[in-house]
């Protein structure tokens, strides 16, 4: 690998400052949900303390909460791959908040950074960052999935996400943050409660669909800063270790075709291959079609092939052959 000679940019020297306080809160909301879900999960199994009515609390607040993150914060706050009315980007800003990986604002500025100085000195996240040996791997790969979280590097929003933190309607979301992540570990428990009209629907449903679905998005999406940036295909040149994990494809909504992702930001599709699911697109087009997306930066083929290490897959490339004739 040639990584190493990647670390070569300086980084810009910001960085935020977090205090112990803000530490241990971190440390709550990061570790907090998977420890439950860890100690929990094999006794509520073997007492039958999961239903149906579980389930679909588990994967329904898991498909808005997920999509308010891949849709929401990553492709259309970060990367501006559609314009939004207003409605739509605070419904995305909502949901994406209710995934709590931290507010639009941190979230947006540490991606764009990534993004500048992705798997190079200045990367928030990069599990390259100890070097290559497989004991270095490691550790980057613990320090990219969760231990940054922790790390006083991460971007700052005044000189990543100045039009984030200037949107009046973002700063009202960012501001109810803490009822935003209160809501969304009780709804679930709460709609649970009220289909069951029981309080151990109410319990269950808090489970089910509150903590250990937010467990689950949670490493999802750290598993595309660290599986994604280590492990998988490149069929593209990125100038850093971005790659394409098709066994995440599903859970994680299509942001696993990560390297495609790194050569080409703004483009609303990720899986830009036939056959590469891409949950989040088809979300997007599916606004785009009701009139609640526009201006949607859908993949260009022939400009996509050039960036091909092979250039015998292009005619893989959805829309390449229509494109071409
Ligand atoms: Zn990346
Ligand atoms: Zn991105």
């Amino acid at each position: 690998m040639t990584l190493m000679q990647n670390f070569e940019r300086l980084d810009d020297g910001e960085a935020i400052f977090l205090s112990p306080a803000m530490k241990v809160t971190i440390g709550i909301f990061v570790i907090g949900p998977t420890l439950l879900f860890l100690v929990g999960f094999i006794p509520m199994l073997a007492f039958g303390l999961v239903s149906w009515v579980d389930m679909a609390l588990l994967v329904g607040f898991w498909a808005l909460t997920a999509i308010g993150i891949t849709v929401g914060y990553h492709r259309y706050f970060t990367h501006g791959s559609f314009k939004a009315p207003r409605g739509v980007k605070v419904a995305l800003g909502l949901l994406g908040s209710m995934a709590i990986q931290g507010s639009i604002n941190q979230w947006v500025a540490d991606h764009r950074k990534h993004h500048k100085f992705s798997d190079e000195i200045g990367d928030p996240h990069s599990p390259w960052r100890f070097g290559i040996s497989r004991k270095a791997i490691a550790k980057g790969l613990m320090f990219a999935h969760m231990g940054w979280l922790f790390s006083e590097e991460q971007a700052t929003v005044d000189q990543y996400a100045p039009d984030i933190r200037d949107d009046k309607d973002l700063q009202r979301i960012t501001r109810s943050f803490a009822w935003i992540v209160a809501a969304s570990i009780l709804l679930p428990g709460i709609v649970g409660g009220l289909i069951t009209q029981s309080w151990l629907g109410f319990l269950t449903g808090l489970f089910w669909g509150g903590i250990v679905r937010i467990a689950l998005v949670h490493h999802v999406t750290w598993s595309i800063n660290s599986i994604c940036h280590v492990f998988g295909k490149r069929p593209f040149d990125s100038r850093d270790m971005s790659s394409n994990v098709t066994w995440l494809a599903i859970p994680s909504f299509g942001e696993s075709w990560h390297n495609l992702h790194h050569v080409d930001p703004t483009c609303a599709r990720h899986g830009v291959f036939k056959g590469q699911i891409d949950p989040s697109a088809r979300v997007i087009r599916t606004l785009e079609v009701l009139n609640l997306a526009h201006d949607v930066r859908w993949p260009k083929p022939q400009r996509l092939a050039k960036k091909l290490k092979d250039p015998a897959m292009a005619p893989r490339l959805r829309g390449y052959a229509a494109e071409v004739s």
